[in-house]
């Protein structure tokens, strides 16, 4: 089956596939990860994840696999102590997260999968 990205597509194909698609989201974080890695390590993996994932099993689905951009941002203010963070509050996080699983709705969209990449964000997932 299909594999798009939410933001390669215009909104014609989008209203053709989101009432059967399954939607991913992969819901990230930027923040600091010590003096080794980059501070985009959370959202580049949940990305990377979720395009391998989806990519891998475009094969046996039967529906259309819909990818997002990522969320950059997550609730990481655990980490603000040690510079190179940007965060948001859970309450954010969670009013970020509806509002896009709201705005995913109103294209269509009945499925929503988020793939979180960023233990921070477990409990506004
Ligand atoms: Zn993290």
């Amino acid at each position: 089956m299909t594999v798009v990205r939410w933001h390669e597509s215009n909104r014609e194909r989008l209203a053709e596939l989101l009432p059967e698609a399954l939607v991913l989201l992969p819901v990230g974080a930027t923040e600091q990860h010590g003096p080794h890695l980059a501070t985009g390590t959370d959202w580049f993996l949940a990305q990377s994840i979720t395009e391998r994932a989806a990519f891998d099993a475009a094969q046996r689905s039967a529906r259309p696999l819909v990818i997002t951009p990522p969320v950059a941002f997550g609730a990481s203010d655990h980490h603000l102590p040690f510079g190179g963070t940007l965060s948001l509050t859970a309450e954010t996080m969670q009013a970020v997260l509806i509002d896009l699983a709201r705005s995913a709705a109103a294209s269509g969209a009945q499925r929503l999968v988020l793939v979180n990449g960023h233990g921070g964000n477990s409990g506004a997932c």
